[in-house]
């Protein structure tokens, strides 16, 4: 039998030896795939559960759901959370990395703690399989944490510093910005991601300083890619933005391009 230190060091190796593995697979997938909507690391996704009430005015899967998959069983009574059983029948393979529940936000408010326990019971049964979860609540990875296992990749998605705009401009009735970054700052976890898309503009000081102390490996970047008219940030200021976060993380770039009120400028002055 091993002695308590023994096992602690034994699981502080399987620790590294995770956190090395999940880096190579995102460095080779980084290189593998094409940079396109969905995140570049990702091989697969997977909905165990789905559907969200968070009513973010920028949601593209709550538009999917409501239009193209709305004579879908699963969407049927609209983009409420449902547990789908039916998902569990679904294995993976070594090394694949799947992105858990892109239709939804598995650790929002409104899911309970007995289906995100079923989602990571599941996912225990493949070690050799890395998972990517996103919420905006990323309290709720604190509160479940020892249930969580080493295979997960956690993220949040903060899409800029004011919790003002998000609730003057009605974005989201999400846990704010600021909710958010104090969450992923005090989580205990090797593999943490941020996605700061769609961006909406920030105070670029304290988005470095939140990105210094949440400490993620990756942080994606990129605009609004559906023109939802959200308060953007100019293209200068989120470029200053990727190249000051390129000191602390692996920046990926997404949809970039002039901010709204820039393409308006130009239009007027190309007289379009
Ligand atoms: S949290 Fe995600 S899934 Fe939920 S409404 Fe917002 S964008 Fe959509």
């Amino acid at each position: 039998m091993l002695s308590t230190t023994a096992q602690e060091t034994s699981l502080e190796l399987k620790k590294k030896q995770t956190r090395k593995s999940i880096k190579t697979i995102v460095e080779r997938n980084l290189k593998q795939k094409k940079r396109g909507k969905m995140f570049s690391i990702v091989t697969a996704t997977w909905n165990p559960i789905s559907g969200c009430l968070y009513n973010c005015n920028y949601c593209w899967a709550k538009n999917f759901a409501l239009t193209r998959l709305n004579t879908t069983k699963r969407y049927s009574k609209g983009f409420i959370p449902s547990l789908n059983e039916s998902e569990f029948k679904v294995k993976f393979s070594k090394g694949e990395l799947i992105f858990v529940s892109d239709m939804g936000d598995m650790f929002s408010e409104f899911i309970s703690d007995e289906w995100i326990k079923q989602v990571l019971d599941h996912i225990r049964k493949f070690p050799e399989t890395y998972f990517l979860f996103m919420t905006k609540n990323p309290k709720r990875y604190i509160d479940l944490l020892p249930y969580i296992p080493d295979n997960a990749i956690l993220g949040a998605t903060i899409e800029t510093t004011s919790d003002e705009i998000i609730q003057i401009d009605q974005v989201s009735t999400a846990p704010f910005p600021s909710q958010r970054y104090e969450a992923m700052k005090s989580l205990n976890w090797d593999n943490k991601i941020i996605s700061i898309e769609p961006v909406i503009d920030f105070d670029l000081n304290t988005f470095i300083k939140w990105i210094e102390d949440i400490k993620p490996f990756i942080v994606y970047v990129g605009y609004d890619n559906y023109r939802h008219k959200l308060r953007e940030p100019t293209l200068e200021k989120t470029m200053n933005l990727m190249n000051k976060l390129a000191d602390t993380a692996i920046v990926i770039k997404k949809t970039l391009r002039l901010s709204t009120s820039e393409d308006k400028l130009n239009s007027v002055n190309e007289g379009k």
